[in-house]
């Protein structure tokens, strides 16, 4: 290496270094920074809750419980600071319940993420572990966690503060256990290609059950010369149980499992589609709805409209055919009117709410007793959730023309939702 060669590569590595030097102190600092407006955040979700609290007779209706005041009164206001986010309730929901936390039981935790020795993920740590920890013991629990947080990732502080909490304060696995039982339940998530999950969190000893079932059905029907890869045959043995149901006795006894599409036929109670008539003729590629899904492939959609007809709605325009007022004449809402109005919203018009229009209730905007009329201009979809809240005061919802909502929320901002758009 000659001489110059080897200054320009100690000044590169200089100017390296440096600049390296400058990334990673803005990047801590950035860190410190975000540490602190996430304590600025806690701080405020905990105000708001108080507030929430405080105000809970005056701003719920006496008609509730004073229990139920209390849980109205901090659901109206996570609503209200969600909206203006556009995040969901739940997450802020969430967020408060921490923020509660973290203010209350674990100071010393929160003046850490203040001063941006901590992240929000760290006193996240921390107050998950704190929560079994009996009153008494808290404060020396919180000084040794909180040594380790300021000095490690947050995985490792999450298997010490583990450690830790079960050595201070060992919890039986019953107790563990019955806690967390109480948190089953069945998750839906879309996926791309007209495929989707259902995810189903329950005790470990039940999915276990149910995977031998599956594998053992899958087996079966292998043997029988079924060609479908195990994987596939598992998935067909879980929806048939599901959709058809089927005892497991009755599957077990024809080892051959039910295909995907002799499955559909059995979905005719709960699956509503919407299919263009021309792709039913055939004449047209457009794709149908799966209610509460969107699109899926004509075919499937022809299929299942063929097997059910009773539950398939075939509509050329979404309006045609269908009753779309009945003015002042009745309150309760005919089944076109109803149909007309679920498939224009999709979901709860709540902003930021994605419970499926099947689920929800159909509120008139204006009520009955108000003068509002039975129609599409006055109706509706509002899951049970945001129709409570949508009478409380200060709430406010309008209904402009095309089934343009504005909604006004306590702090007298305002949010729009509009109706989903047209499939099709
Ligand atoms: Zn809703």
């Amino acid at each position: 290496m000659t001489e110059t060669t080897t200054v320009a590569a100690i000044r590169a590595n200089d100017e390296y270094s440096a600049q390296l030097a400058e990334f990673s102190d803005h990047f801590a600092d950035i860190q410190r920074r975000r540490a602190a407006l996430d304590a600025e955040e806690v701080r405020l979700l905990a105000r708001s809750a108080a507030y929430a609290d405080a105000f809970a007779d005056a701003t719920v209706p006496a008609i509730f419980p004073p229990a139920e005041r209390q849980a109205l009164s901090r659901r109206s206001t996570c609503a209200a600071l969600a909206m203006a986010a556009r995040i969901p309730e739940r997450t802020v929901q969430c967020a408060t319940n921490n923020a509660e936390r973290l203010v209350n039981d674990a100071p010393t935790v929160l003046a850490s993420l203040e001063a941006g020795r901590i992240s929000a993920s760290h006193a996240q740590t921390i107050t998950d572990q704190l929560r079994d920890v009996p009153a008494a013991g808290r404060a020396a629990f919180l000084a040794q966690v909180l040594q380790v947080a300021e000095e490690s990732t947050n995985a490792n502080l999450r298997r010490r503060a583990r450690i830790l909490r079960e050595r201070l304060h060992p919890e039986s696995i019953t107790t563990r256990a019955v806690r967390s039982e109480a948190d089953r339940r069945v998750e839906f998530e879309p996926a791309a290609d007209g495929m989707a999950w259902v995810h189903l969190f329950t005790t470990a000893p039940i999915a276990q059950g149910i995977i031998e079932r599956v594998e053992t059905a899958a087996a079966e029907s292998r043997k029988s010369g079924d060609t479908r890869t195990c994987a596939q045959l598992q998935a067909d043995a879980l929806a048939a149980l599901a959709l058809t149901g089927v005892t497991p006795d009755d599957v077990m006894s024809s080892p051959v499992l039910p295909h995907p599409i002799e499955v559909q036929e059995h979905i005719k109670p709960t699956v509503q589609i919407t299919v263009p008539a021309l792709s039913m003729a055939g004449a047209s590629d457009a794709p149908a709805t799966l209610d509460g899904y969107g699109p899926i492939d004509p075919e499937t959609a022809a299929r299942i409209a063929v097997n059910a007809p009773s539950f398939t709605r075939i509509l050329v325009q979404p309006e045609t055919g269908a009753v779309l007022s009945v003015g002042r004449n009745q309150y309760r809402v005919p089944a076109d009117l109803q149909r007309a109005v679920r498939l224009r919203d999709g979901t709860c018009r709540a902003p930021g709410c994605g419970r499926r229009a099947r689920a929800c209730d159909l509120d008139h905007s204006v009520a009955w007793e108000d003068g509002g009329t039975t129609d599409v201009g006055n109706l509706a979809c509002l899951c049970r959730h945001h129709h409570r809240m949508k009478h409380l005061p200060g709430w406010n919802l309008d209904h402009g023309p095309g089934g343009v909502l504005e909604w006004t929320t306590p702090d007298g901002k305002h949010h729009r939702t509009e109706p989903d758009p047209a499939p099709f």
